[in-house]
């Protein structure tokens, strides 16, 4: 983990190439650069709408932070939409994100506009005036375009915007909104449900265009403050956990008041020492763990977290694939994703006898409950795991009826489990198991997708169905689901 080439090697995965612009202002605001700049070297004269646009932004600022260049500005605009693409996405220098940089900018910046302006206002009243004036805003425009498009291109999308001189003005302005309490209300910031729920996984930082990391910087409201986060969303949109959301400090305390910590509260924050790993499959690996002080509750359905990488602290979450009843031993199993950076750590670094810090048992989401008697479990691909403890905690329980458990698989080598699963078919005829390929020619058994099973299964709304798998998956279960009249609130899922 400490040579520095498996290091650079891993950290070419961690920025995350993801969508941006999720409304269309912000997929073609680019579109304003043919007009000014451009247009404004042929008409000097469109440059002055760069006036209003600069004021504008620190209006807006003064309101809302760094809200436009997140969601209006169209040098972002281009960055996010146009050039991510062939972008190298690396990580912004340290010395482009200090504070005393973009002041020494800001400073060099205004410092130009104030000597041209004070010139080009010797001509106040001739008629060259509008386009002399519209030629500086013009050219600065021009230069900006430039050089952040070549950042964009060779470092990272935003990093022009880490040391922007109008990004700098936005925070003066929005300094004096906090200051004067002007903004209280309409400052919204990027807030988490509670931290409690966090998988601390670093996500919403490796998605973030301004290479923030909002998961260590929650404040006592569960707001995230910090002055250059441009309220774009990305990490609001790819949260794992669903836990983020944009509102003022008002909203994010009762968002906190309300909310249900039900299977976050046991957790244990603990050292544990891996004493087995074993190959499932090509890509596949069951990692098993004994606590090494600590005792654990555990139920089937729920996660624990793997601490993959020290500074920035970050974990990986993984269902909980057994455990033993004296809460000393779990085990997970991980499927190794293309590319991804802490199953390449998982799989590169972790052996027998480390020690690693583990978190949990977490998520009340999937977990059977009492009073549940009819189980139908879907799982996808790798989403089979937490429905290997479900399936002999249900089996174990005299009260329930019956357990279908469906598991689709693009090919019939990811099914993990099978034979067991099988067996426990005939061990108890409750149990009832359907496994499902999508495109595999080896396999002899049900071909297509887990919602062409769930269309031939004899369900109905008394049935509890619990589901884990890819979005997809779940999007397409739910509207079959629909169709044969299991209602919403009868059906709990997570996607792996
Ligand atoms: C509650 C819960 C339970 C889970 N249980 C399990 C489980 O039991 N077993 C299991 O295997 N997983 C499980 N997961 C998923 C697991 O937490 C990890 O997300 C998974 O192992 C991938 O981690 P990673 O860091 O290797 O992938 P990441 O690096 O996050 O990559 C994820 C995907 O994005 C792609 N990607 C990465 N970098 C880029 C880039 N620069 N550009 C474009 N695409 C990119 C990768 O190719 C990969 O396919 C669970 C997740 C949750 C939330
Ligand atoms: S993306 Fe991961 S680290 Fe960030 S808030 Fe969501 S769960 Fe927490
Ligand atoms: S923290 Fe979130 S909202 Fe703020 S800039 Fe980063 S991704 Fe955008």
């Amino acid at each position: 983990m400490k040579n520095p080439e498996y290091q650079a090697e891993l950290y070419k995965n961690f920025y995350i190439k993801t969508e941006r612009t999720f409304t269309r202002l912000r997929k073609y605001a680019w579109l304003f650069l043919f007009v000014a700049p451009l247009g404004a070297w042929w008409f000097p004269e469109i440059g002055l709408l760069i006036i209003p646009l600069m004021l504008t932004l620190t209006i807006m600022a003064f309101f809302n932070g760094k809200y436009w260049c997140g969601n209006i500005c169209p040098h972002g605009s281009l960055f996010d939409g146009v050039i991510l693409s062939i972008s190298k996405n690396r990580a912004i220098p340290g010395f482009l994100k200090n504070r005393w940089f973009a002041a020494v900018i800001f400073t060099w910046f205004m410092v130009m506009l104030g000597i041209r302006l004070v010139k080009v206002m010797s001509l106040w009243g001739e008629t060259s005036f509008p386009a002399k004036l519209g030629y500086i805003f013009t050219m600065n425009y021009t230069v900006v375009t430039i050089i952040g498009l070549l950042m964009a291109i060779f470092i990272t999308p935003r990093s022009w915007c880490s040391f922007c001189p109008m990004g700098t003005m936005e925070k003066l302005s929005y300094k004096l909104g906090k200051l004067t309490k002007f903004n209280t209300k309409t400052d919204r910031k990027v807030s988490v449900a509670h931290e409690e729920m966090c998988h601390k996984c670093g996500k919403c930082s490796r998605v973030c265009p301004a290479q923030l990391t909002p998961y260590l910087e929650f404040d006592e409201n569960g707001q995230f403050s910090n002055e250059n986060c441009i309220r774009c969303e990305t990490c609001v949109n790819n949260c794992p956990a669903k836990i983020l959301s944009v509102r003022n400090a008002e909203g994010a305390k009762s968002e906190r008041q309300n909310i249900d910590l039900e299977g976050y509260r046991e957790k244990v924050r603990t050292d544990a020492e891996i004493t087995e790993i074993t190959d499932l499959t090509d890509d596949t690996r069951r990692f098993t763990f004994k606590l090494l002080r600590d005792r654990m509750k555990f139920k089937g359905g729920q996660f624990i977290l793997l601490k993959i990488h020290k500074d920035p602290e970050m974990f990986r979450a993984y269902s909980i694939a057994g455990y033993t009843e004296d809460g000393t031993e779990f085990n997970v199993i991980v499927k190794k994703a293309p590319n991804g950076f802490g199953t390449g750590i998982i799989f590169d670094a972790f052996r027998v006898g480390d020690v690693i810090e583990v978190e949990g048992p977490l998520g009340d989401e999937i977990v059977i409950k009492n009073g549940d008697n009819k189980l139908l479990f879907i799982a996808g691909g790798i989403g089979i795991t937490p429905f290997i403890p479900l399936v002999d905690e249900a089996l174990r329980d005299e009260t329930i009826e019956s357990v279908k458990l469906v598991h689709g698989v693009n090919f019939k080598k990811d099914f993990i489990h099978q034979e067991q699963f099988e067996k426990m078919t005939t061990d108890d005829e409750r149990f009832q198991y359907y496994p499902v390929a999508a495109s595999c020619e080896t396999w002899n058994g049900e071909k297509g997708f887990v919602t062409d099973v769930i269309d031939k299964l004899n369900i109905d709304n008394s049935h509890k169905v619990l589901m884990c798998g890819p979005p997809p998956m779940i999007d397409a279960s739910l509207n079959v689901l629909q169709i044969k009249h299991v209602d919403r609130e009868n059906i709990y899922y997570e996607s792996a």
